[in-house]
């Protein structure tokens, strides 16, 4: 591993403040090992050359008063980035070149970084291993049989990897927090509303929210503050007082309280997992914070609520993919001919199942008993929750339910695949932010992830729990970079 590579996103921001590497010094490391990491399959589309450029430039005149001076930075496919292609992982979208710009990213630019490329994802986002991506799919840089997890796979891959020293995701359903629990990195999924969907390729709009992915908490904290930003351009942008979080950053939590939920101890999870939370409970109280035994008495409903919504607004979301307006166009004999075929061959079957379920539940006779039910049950679940913040301050939980699984474990079972979410799923329902942090590994040596679920707007108290219990886990991740032999 090269030196600048392995260098965490504050190192390198205050090396280039102190001038002791430009941007393209930087760029340059990243731009070769990610050359040199092809067999990850991490990136869709590479902006190497254009990065390179842009670093010449910001060196020949650099603002150092800026947040991101000259860093490069890959990000998920599913951000729009005007004129470099953006295809949310499908052949639907695979010429697609947006004449606009997301407004997360162009807040990043706005702050001196620099586009390195595209990275790959499942299709629309819908995945748990990025294995419905129709470009393939991405191996975690842990093992090379594992999955990186999803649907930010890409993302989490090519940050682990040092492909690129930090990055962003979405997460629906858990797509940040769970690829970042499968590859011993940081995750964050902001309270909905704090960092603006315009531009974002929709999946379920009532809950996909944009997050940073670091190697610490440290670096989520000043990404969380680049990106967070109200905007008009999304009507669900609200308007509240953000934080410069990095600066705030406090690792004193003593007497905060800290809630466990007993329904989050699902059967047949695995002992390392109630190990690992065990641990965390310890973890917590050696920073001085209390421990709190809660009830969310509605968790066990989440999972299925949660496949009843995400595929409604998904059905919806997608019906603009007909072959008129964007991207893949069939032929056919006449209009509605072209309709079906280019929604069959331009969609994967993940997708095409979404929109099946997700039209279902919409219909007519069957609304009222499936997507009203639901509407009603995420009111309950975000109701327990409400009420266990009466008494805590944030909720400690596993991340994920298992360890990073094989390639090729779960493709044919989507049951199992979707039962990945059962941790994360209830604070996208809720709205609530939450962040997976490393913090330990299971028998076979791979990485396991703790949650903090925090009150709604309150992630710079999410961040200073994390912060004060990643200085006590002290992980290390042990990547041997084996895809570069
Ligand atoms: N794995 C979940 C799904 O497939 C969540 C995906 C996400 O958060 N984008 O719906």
């Amino acid at each position: 591993m090269t030196e600048i590579t392995s260098l965490s996103l504050s190192n390198l921001v205050n090396k280039v403040k102190k001038k002791e590497l430009s941007s393209l010094e930087i760029t340059k490391a990243f731009v070769e090992r990610s050359e040199k990491s092809k067999k990850l399959n991490a990136y869709i589309t590479d902006n190497f050359e254009n990065a390179l450029n842009k670093a010449k430039q910001f060196d020949e005149d650099p603002n150092l008063d800026l947040k991101l001076p000259g860093i490069p930075i890959a990000v998920k496919d599913l951000f729009c980035t005007k004129d470099v292609k953006t295809t949310a992982g499908s052949k639907m979208l695979n010429s697609f070149i947006p004449p606009y710009e997301s407004t997360v990213t162009q807040n990043m630019w706005n702050e001196g970084a620099i586009l390195l490329g595209k990275l790959n994802c499942d299709e629309f986002a819908m995945g748990s291993s990025n294995e419905t991506s129709y470009f393939g799919n991405v191996q975690n840089p842990i093992d090379e049989n594992l999955v990186p997890g999803g649907s930010s796979g890409g993302s989490a891959s090519a940050l682990a990897a040092r492909l690129t020293p930090i990055t962003i995701g979405t997460d629906t359903g858990g797509s940040i927090r769970q690829p970042a629990s499968f590859t011993g990195t940081v995750g964050l999924k902001p309270t909905y509303g704090s960092c603006s969907r315009y531009g974002i390729v929709a999946f379920a709009s009532s809950l996909d929210q944009a997050g940073p992915m670091s190697q610490n908490v440290e670096d989520c904290a000043l990404l969380h503050e680049i990106i967070s930003s109200y905007d008009s351009k999304d009507s669900t942008s609200v308007d509240f007082k953000r934080n410069e979080y990095s600066k705030e950053l406090n690792k004193d939590i003593k007497g905060k309280k800290i809630g466990i939920p007993k329904e989050y101890r699902v059967d047949g999870m695995p002992d390392e997992i109630e190990d690992l939370w065990k641990k965390g409970v310890e973890y917590i109280k050696d920073c001085g914070a209390e421990i709190i035994d809660i009830s969310l008495p509605h968790t066990n409903y989440a999972l299925p609520t949660y496949y009843i919504v995400a595929p409604a607004e998904a059905s919806s979301n997608l019906a603009r993919y007909d072959g008129v307006k964007y991207g893949f166009r069939a032929e056919g004999k006449n209009l509605i001919d072209m309709y079906e075929k280019t929604r069959s061959e331009g969609f994967g079957s993940e997708v095409q199942r979404r929109i099946m379920i997700g039209t279902y539940v919409l219909s007519s006779g069957y609304y009222d008993a499936y997507y009203l039910k639901a509407q009603k049950v995420r009111n309950l679940i975000k109701s327990d929750f409400d009420e266990a913040y009466k008494k805590v301050d944030a909720i400690l939980t596993p991340s994920t339910p298992s360890s990073a699984f094989k390639i090729g474990e779960k493709t044919n079972d989507p049951i199992s695949m979707y039962l990945n979410d059962i941790f994360t799923v209830p604070v996208n329902l809720a709205g609530l932010p939450g962040i997976s942090i490393p913090a330990g590994h299971d028998k076979k040596g791979y990485p396991l992830g703790l949650q903090l679920i925090g009150k709604p707007f309150d992630e710079q108290n999410l961040l200073n729990i994390a912060y004060a219990m990643e200085e006590k886990i002290g992980f290390e991740n042990k990547i041997s970079d084996w895809w570069m032999k």
